[in-house]
């Protein structure tokens, strides 16, 4: 069974398809940080982040792998190529240029193909921006989550004031609006709600309160 989850940058997806794999015993793959690897290796090898055929050649060549001990939900590593990227994917520098390569239909084409593969195996809570509506369109529960732009912001600039990182949250939202705007207007697989999915607005709502909302819908559908 799919499980997918979808939704703009900071809407608690991560947190909450964390919690719904354990909750149910399931595996969680994280698709952005498969756009975000590639990215990291683009930058790495000084490939130009609107060079689409040689984007497209790093993501088809070195698939995105995940380490996950026995039996357990979330993979503790990410790796591209012979690169551990686990922290290097939160790197800021590839916050600001994930979304143009994300944009390449070729960077698309081999990650869609690898997501398929990594979840087409076993059950999955595969979280991301077109997991609905593109990449599992058939998957047995959807959900799109949102929350105000404020309330993301807030969640953010926590999460990088715990990481050490002190930003003002109006730069944080000037941030995640920019990114959102660029991922919900590009041409090929933009960010969207899938029209049969189950839309959670989380502002006000507990990470509990979401996580009960979708092991529910996800048990019903069983
Ligand atoms: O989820 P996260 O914020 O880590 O995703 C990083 C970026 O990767 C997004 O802003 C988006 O550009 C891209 N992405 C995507 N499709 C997905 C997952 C992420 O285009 N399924």
């Amino acid at each position: 069974m799919i499980i997918a989850i979808d939704g703009p940058a900071a809407s608690g997806k991560s947190t909450v398809a964390k919690a719904v794999a354990r909750r149910l015993g399931i595996r969680h793959l994280d698709t952005g940080a498969m756009y975000r690897a590639v990215t990291w290796l683009a930058l790495h090898e000084g490939v130009a982040t609107d060079d689409e055929v040689a984007l497209a050649g790093l993501a088809r060549t070195h698939p995105v792998e995940f380490d996950y001990a026995d039996g357990a939900s979330i993979a503790t590593a990410v790796r591209i190529g012979t690169h551990d990227v686990t922290a290097a994917v939160r790197f800021p520098e590839v916050d600001a240029a994930v979304s143009a390569v994300s944009a390449v239909a070729g960077v698309r084409a081999a990650l869609v193909e690898r997501q398929r593969e990594l979840a087409g195996a076993q059950d999955t809570v595969a979280e991301g921006r077109d997991i609905g509506t593109v990449v599992f369109p058939s998957a047995k529960v959807k959900v799109y989550l949102t929350a105000s732009a404020e309330e993301r912001a807030r969640r953010r600039k926590l999460d990088l004031a715990a990481q050490g990182h002190a930003v003002e949250q109006d730069e944080v939202q000037a941030r995640l609006e920019r990114r959102d705007t660029y991922d919900s207007t590009r041409a090929i697989s933009p960010l969207e709600a899938a029209a049969d999915a189950t839309l959670l607005d989380t502002t006000g709502l507990s990470v509990e309160q979401v996580v009960d909302a979708i092991v529910a819908l996800s048990r019903a559908a069983l």
